[in-house]
């Protein structure tokens, strides 16, 4: 089944600048900004601008141009956040939540960076 796009889901909104956001950074194709709810001192969300669901959804429907300029997004971020472990940094993790079960609320796909403190185990074991 083909995914279908909500663009009134929060992040179209954004996009669109119907509601204000905290810019980290803007490219062509992607944008970043601060989570409303960090979970870690560094929290940023980074989406690209065309109306893809998830990820795969992403990977599979995106331009070549789209993907380089989303992944180039999220290397920038980690850059500018400083969590970058070959510059100093102390690390970060990028995760990307898709459906029920990655438990995701926003349905326009969204790559959290976390960084500025230990992050513990990647998942719960149940
Ligand atoms: P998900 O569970 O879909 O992977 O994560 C959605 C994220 O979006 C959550 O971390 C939540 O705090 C964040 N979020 C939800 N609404 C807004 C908003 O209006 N602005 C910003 N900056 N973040 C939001």
């Amino acid at each position: 089944m083909p995914y279908e796009y909500d663009d009134q889901n929060i992040f179209a909104k954004i996009l669109r600048g119907e509601i204000p956001n905290d810019t980290v950074l803007e490219t062509e194709h992607s944008l970043a900004f601060n989570d409303i709810m960090p979970k870690a001192p560094a929290h940023v969300l980074v989406i690209p601008k065309g109306p893809y669901v998830c990820y795969d959804h992403f990977a599979l429907e995106a331009s070549d141009a789209e993907i380089v300029d989303f992944n180039r997004a999220i290397g920038e971020v980690c850059r500018m956040l400083g969590v970058r472990p070959g510059e100093g940094g102390s690390g970060y993790r990028v995760i990307s939540n898709a459906g029920s079960h990655g438990v995701q609320e926003v349905p326009h796909l969204h790559v959290h960076v976390l960084g500025g403190r230990p992050l513990g185990p990647m998942i719960s074991s149940r």
